[in-house]
């Protein structure tokens, strides 16, 4: 895998405030540029494939405003793009973790099984919310011709693996693009372990480029 930049040189947006990005909990987001997929229907296609067009959000800046601003927040979501590009991200939210003592959601492609692994061996992420973006056959066009059906198959039953042995800390959701039938996902709702609901959330057009507050997928 190519080693990205690490997470600090890739952040290109904090959200201050979100009551949706992890449902029941108050959040601040954190936007890591960059992803590996070229996804159709990408709602956030700028921050995806273009972020180093846009401005770099210092380290300085996001630390101040945690300092300042977590004692009123339950939770921090890392989101992108891709987080997992980086292979530093374990050690990166673990940092975040520990230092501001806020749970912390993980938002992935589920491409990245091996930085997942070492992120719960890490414990450095509460909940890693895991895209499964329809039945196998079917990646290759949802993915911009990045991931083989295979390949599909067999990186995601790597993360399926992880989830059964740390079932809190997994949810798989899938978007409801309009490449989807019905038929579609009734398969893909049968892709996660047992004890797992898919859940779905609605496609929404893709945006304008990033300001660097807008969200990602949205789970509400
Ligand atoms: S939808 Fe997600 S995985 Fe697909 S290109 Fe956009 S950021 Fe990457």
């Amino acid at each position: 895998m190519r080693n990205h930049p690490s997470p600090w040189s890739r952040l290109r947006g904090l959200e201050p405030l979100s009551l949706c990005d992890w449902p029941g909990r108050v959040c601040a987001v954190l936007f890591l540029g960059g992803c590996d997929l070229r996804c159709p229907t990408c709602h956030n296609f700028h921050l995806a494939w273009n972020s180093e067009d846009d401005p770099r959000i210092s380290r300085d800046h996001v630390l101040n405003f945690l300092d300042q601003r977590a004692p009123w927040l339950d939770g921090l979501v890392v989101t992108g793009g891709e987080p997992a590009l980086s292979t530093d991200l374990p050690e990166w939210l673990a940092e975040l973790r520990n230092r501001f003592g806020l749970p912390v959601k993980l938002d992935t492609n589920g491409m990245h099984p091996d930085i997942v692994e070492r992120i719960l061996d890490n414990q450095a992420a509460d909940l890693v919310a895991v895209d499964v973006k329809g039945p196998w056959s079917k990646y290759p066009a949802l993915t911009g011709n990045k991931i083989s059906a295979r390949e599909a198959k067999a990186t995601l039953g790597r993360i399926f693996k992880l989830a059964e042995g740390h079932p809190k800390h997994f949810l798989f959701r899938t978007t409801l693009v309009p490449l989807l039938t019905p038929e579609d996902l009734r398969e893909t709702r049968s892709f996660p372990p047992s004890g797992f609901l898919l859940q779905t959330q609605p496609f929404r057009q893709p945006s304008r480029p990033f300001q660097g507050h807008h969200h990602k997928e949205q789970s509400c």
